[in-house]
Protein backbone atom coordinates (compact mmCIF):
# COMPACT_ATOMS: atom_id res chain seq x y z
CA UNK A 1 0.00 0.00 0.00
CA UNK A 2 1.30 3.38 -0.97
CA UNK A 3 2.68 5.88 1.99
CA UNK A 4 -0.76 7.87 0.69
CA UNK A 5 -3.16 5.17 0.48
CA UNK A 6 -2.18 4.43 4.39
CA UNK A 7 -2.30 7.69 5.51
CA UNK A 8 -5.45 7.78 4.14
CA UNK A 9 -6.51 4.62 6.25
CA UNK A 10 -5.13 5.89 9.30
CA UNK A 11 -6.31 8.83 9.32
CA UNK A 12 -10.43 8.75 8.30
CA UNK A 13 -10.17 5.21 10.19
CA UNK A 14 -10.49 4.91 14.01
CA UNK A 15 -9.62 8.40 15.87
CA UNK A 16 -11.06 9.32 19.40
CA UNK A 17 -10.35 11.79 21.85
CA UNK A 18 -7.94 10.86 24.56
CA UNK A 19 -8.11 13.80 27.00
CA UNK A 20 -7.44 17.74 27.55
CA UNK A 21 -4.21 18.87 29.32
CA UNK A 22 -4.57 22.02 30.94
CA UNK A 23 -1.00 21.82 31.84
CA UNK A 24 2.33 20.02 31.53
CA UNK A 25 1.71 16.82 34.47
CA UNK A 26 -1.69 16.08 32.67
CA UNK A 27 0.07 15.18 29.35
CA UNK A 28 -0.61 11.07 29.31
CA UNK A 29 2.74 8.70 28.73
CA UNK A 30 4.85 8.89 26.53
CA UNK A 31 2.93 6.91 23.54
CA UNK A 32 2.89 7.16 19.57
CA UNK A 33 4.42 10.22 17.58
CA UNK A 34 2.92 13.08 18.17
CA UNK A 35 2.16 15.44 15.28
CA UNK A 36 0.95 18.88 17.09
CA UNK A 37 -1.57 21.79 15.33
CA UNK A 38 -0.90 25.19 16.07
CA UNK A 39 -2.28 28.69 14.75
CA UNK A 40 -4.42 31.76 15.73
CA UNK A 41 -7.54 31.32 16.36
CA UNK A 42 -10.13 31.38 14.02
CA UNK A 43 -7.43 30.02 11.37
CA UNK A 44 -9.72 27.18 10.28
CA UNK A 45 -7.81 24.62 12.72
CA UNK A 46 -10.67 22.49 14.06
CA UNK A 47 -11.97 22.55 10.40
CA UNK A 48 -8.76 21.15 9.11
CA UNK A 49 -8.63 18.14 11.95
CA UNK A 50 -12.08 17.23 10.65
CA UNK A 51 -10.85 17.34 7.16
CA UNK A 52 -8.01 15.37 8.03
CA UNK A 53 -9.86 12.77 9.66
CA UNK A 54 -13.06 12.88 7.26
CA UNK A 55 -15.10 13.70 9.79
CA UNK A 56 -18.10 16.45 10.25
CA UNK A 57 -16.81 16.91 13.94
CA UNK A 58 -14.09 15.49 15.67
CA UNK A 59 -15.77 14.57 19.08
CA UNK A 60 -13.60 15.88 21.84
CA UNK A 61 -14.48 16.77 25.54
CA UNK A 62 -17.04 19.91 25.91
CA UNK A 63 -15.06 22.54 25.27
CA UNK A 64 -16.08 25.21 28.08
CA UNK A 65 -15.59 28.91 27.82
CA UNK A 66 -12.42 29.81 29.31
CA UNK A 67 -10.84 26.25 29.08
CA UNK A 68 -9.24 27.21 26.18
CA UNK A 69 -5.23 27.05 27.44
CA UNK A 70 -5.27 23.00 27.16
CA UNK A 71 -3.29 20.41 24.65
CA UNK A 72 -6.42 18.23 23.07
CA UNK A 73 -5.00 14.41 22.49
CA UNK A 74 -6.88 12.45 19.93
CA UNK A 75 -5.42 8.63 18.75
CA UNK A 76 -5.34 7.70 15.20
CA UNK A 77 -4.89 4.06 14.56
CA UNK A 78 -6.19 0.52 15.94
CA UNK A 79 -3.34 -0.37 17.22
CA UNK A 80 -2.93 3.18 17.84
CA UNK A 81 -0.14 4.40 15.24
CA UNK A 82 -0.76 8.65 15.70
CA UNK A 83 -1.43 11.26 18.16
CA UNK A 84 -3.02 14.24 17.24
CA UNK A 85 -2.20 17.05 19.43
CA UNK A 86 -4.29 20.13 18.55
CA UNK A 87 -2.91 23.66 20.43
CA UNK A 88 -4.91 26.13 22.17
CA UNK A 89 -5.31 28.72 19.87
CA UNK A 90 -3.07 31.81 20.05
CA UNK A 91 -4.30 35.77 19.00
CA UNK A 92 -6.91 36.68 21.00
CA UNK A 93 -7.26 40.04 20.67
CA UNK A 94 -8.56 40.67 24.18
CA UNK A 95 -7.01 37.50 25.54
CA UNK A 96 -5.69 39.19 29.59
CA UNK A 97 -1.74 39.01 29.78
CA UNK A 98 -2.27 36.14 32.37
CA UNK A 99 -3.93 33.73 29.94
CA UNK A 100 -0.92 35.08 27.30
CA UNK A 101 1.66 34.33 29.75
CA UNK A 102 0.18 30.66 30.63
CA UNK A 103 -0.31 29.73 27.23
CA UNK A 104 3.62 30.87 26.49
CA UNK A 105 4.47 28.46 29.31
CA UNK A 106 2.50 25.56 28.76
CA UNK A 107 3.49 25.63 24.90
CA UNK A 108 7.41 26.35 25.82
CA UNK A 109 6.98 23.42 28.17
CA UNK A 110 5.33 20.91 25.63
CA UNK A 111 7.43 21.53 22.63
CA UNK A 112 10.95 21.48 24.80
CA UNK A 113 9.90 18.50 26.58
CA UNK A 114 8.11 16.49 24.28
CA UNK A 115 10.24 14.09 23.13
CA UNK A 116 7.79 11.97 20.70
CA UNK A 117 6.35 15.27 19.34
CA UNK A 118 7.83 14.64 15.47
CA UNK A 119 6.35 17.50 13.75
CA UNK A 120 4.40 20.50 14.43
CA UNK A 121 2.16 22.64 12.00
CA UNK A 122 1.54 26.05 11.88
CA UNK A 123 -1.73 27.24 10.50
CA UNK A 124 -1.40 30.43 8.54
CA UNK A 125 -4.82 32.15 7.05
CA UNK A 126 -3.93 32.08 3.25
CA UNK A 127 -5.99 35.88 3.33
CA UNK A 128 -3.45 37.10 6.39
CA UNK A 129 -0.32 35.89 5.69
CA UNK A 130 2.40 35.28 8.65
CA UNK A 131 1.37 37.75 11.38
CA UNK A 132 4.17 38.49 14.54
CA UNK A 133 1.92 36.26 16.59
CA UNK A 134 2.88 33.61 14.00
CA UNK A 135 6.45 34.50 14.16
CA UNK A 136 6.65 34.10 17.84
CA UNK A 137 5.23 30.69 17.64
CA UNK A 138 7.70 29.59 14.60
CA UNK A 139 10.39 31.45 17.10
CA UNK A 140 9.63 29.53 19.83
CA UNK A 141 9.60 25.82 17.87
CA UNK A 142 12.82 27.35 15.88
CA UNK A 143 14.42 27.33 19.60
CA UNK A 144 12.48 24.06 20.96
CA UNK A 145 13.93 22.55 17.27
CA UNK A 146 10.58 20.86 16.90
CA UNK A 147 10.48 20.90 12.59
CA UNK A 148 7.24 22.25 11.39
CA UNK A 149 5.81 23.07 8.48
CA UNK A 150 3.31 26.28 7.43
CA UNK A 151 0.09 25.10 5.89
CA UNK A 152 -1.72 27.89 4.09
CA UNK A 153 -6.03 27.54 5.63
CA UNK A 154 -8.86 28.80 3.25
CA UNK A 155 -6.91 28.43 -0.02
CA UNK A 156 -10.65 28.69 -1.18
CA UNK A 157 -10.93 32.20 -0.19
CA UNK A 158 -8.65 34.24 -2.10
CA UNK A 159 -8.05 34.63 -6.15
CA UNK A 160 -5.53 32.48 -7.51
CA UNK A 161 -3.14 35.32 -8.32
CA UNK A 162 -3.54 36.23 -4.54
CA UNK A 163 -2.69 33.14 -3.46
CA UNK A 164 0.62 32.86 -5.48
CA UNK A 165 1.62 36.02 -3.66
CA UNK A 166 1.19 35.00 0.06
CA UNK A 167 2.84 31.45 -0.86
CA UNK A 168 6.10 32.98 -2.52
CA UNK A 169 6.11 35.27 0.89
CA UNK A 170 5.31 32.74 3.08
CA UNK A 171 8.21 30.33 1.52
CA UNK A 172 10.60 33.05 1.65
CA UNK A 173 10.40 33.46 5.35
CA UNK A 174 10.08 29.83 6.34
CA UNK A 175 13.52 30.02 4.42
CA UNK A 176 14.56 31.93 7.38
CA UNK A 177 13.68 29.92 10.36
CA UNK A 178 15.71 26.62 11.10
CA UNK A 179 12.99 24.11 12.06
CA UNK A 180 10.76 25.16 9.36
CA UNK A 181 10.26 22.93 6.48
CA UNK A 182 10.77 24.48 3.42
CA UNK A 183 7.78 22.76 2.11
CA UNK A 184 4.61 25.21 2.20
CA UNK A 185 1.25 23.37 2.43
CA UNK A 186 -1.81 24.91 0.45
CA UNK A 187 -4.80 23.34 1.80
CA UNK A 188 -8.33 24.06 2.10
CA UNK A 189 -10.76 22.16 4.28
CA UNK A 190 -13.85 23.27 2.32
CA UNK A 191 -12.60 22.13 -1.01
CA UNK A 192 -10.86 19.00 0.05
CA UNK A 193 -7.93 20.83 -1.33
CA UNK A 194 -4.18 19.79 -0.29
CA UNK A 195 -5.83 17.90 2.05
CA UNK A 196 -4.71 13.78 1.46
CA UNK A 197 -0.84 15.71 0.66
CA UNK A 198 -0.91 16.79 3.86
CA UNK A 199 -1.86 13.37 5.91
CA UNK A 200 0.94 11.97 3.69
CA UNK A 201 3.19 14.39 5.47
CA UNK A 202 2.00 13.71 8.54
CA UNK A 203 2.33 9.72 8.74
CA UNK A 204 5.78 10.47 7.33
CA UNK A 205 6.87 12.40 9.72
CA UNK A 206 5.77 10.40 12.38
CA UNK A 207 7.15 7.44 10.91
CA UNK A 208 10.73 9.21 10.61
P1 LIG B 1 -10.38 27.50 14.51
O1 LIG B 1 -10.81 28.55 15.48
O2 LIG B 1 -8.97 27.69 14.09
O3 LIG B 1 -10.65 26.08 14.97
O4 LIG B 1 -11.22 27.75 13.17
P2 LIG B 1 -12.49 27.00 12.55
O5 LIG B 1 -12.11 25.68 11.95
O6 LIG B 1 -13.59 27.00 13.53
O7 LIG B 1 -12.81 27.96 11.32
C1 LIG B 1 -13.04 29.34 11.49
C2 LIG B 1 -13.98 29.82 10.40
O8 LIG B 1 -13.35 29.69 9.13
C3 LIG B 1 -15.27 29.02 10.30
O9 LIG B 1 -16.31 29.91 9.98
C4 LIG B 1 -15.01 28.04 9.18
O10 LIG B 1 -16.19 27.67 8.51
C5 LIG B 1 -14.12 28.85 8.26
N1 LIG B 1 -13.22 27.99 7.49
C6 LIG B 1 -12.35 27.09 7.98
N2 LIG B 1 -11.68 26.46 7.00
C7 LIG B 1 -12.14 26.96 5.84
C8 LIG B 1 -11.85 26.72 4.46
O11 LIG B 1 -11.02 25.89 4.06
N3 LIG B 1 -12.53 27.48 3.54
C9 LIG B 1 -13.44 28.41 3.90
N4 LIG B 1 -14.04 29.11 2.92
N5 LIG B 1 -13.75 28.65 5.18
C10 LIG B 1 -13.12 27.95 6.15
Amino acid sequence: MSLEERARKLLTGKVEFLLSAPALHFLPDAGAPEIAFAGRSNVGKSSLLNALTGRKKLARASVTPGRTQELNYFEAGDPVEIRLVDMPGYGFAKAPVKVVQQWRHLINDYLRGRTTLKRALVLIDSRRGIKDVDREVMKMLDGAAVNYNLVLTKADKIKKSELDATLEAVTAEARKHPAAHPDIHVTSSEKGMGIAKLRTAILAAAEA
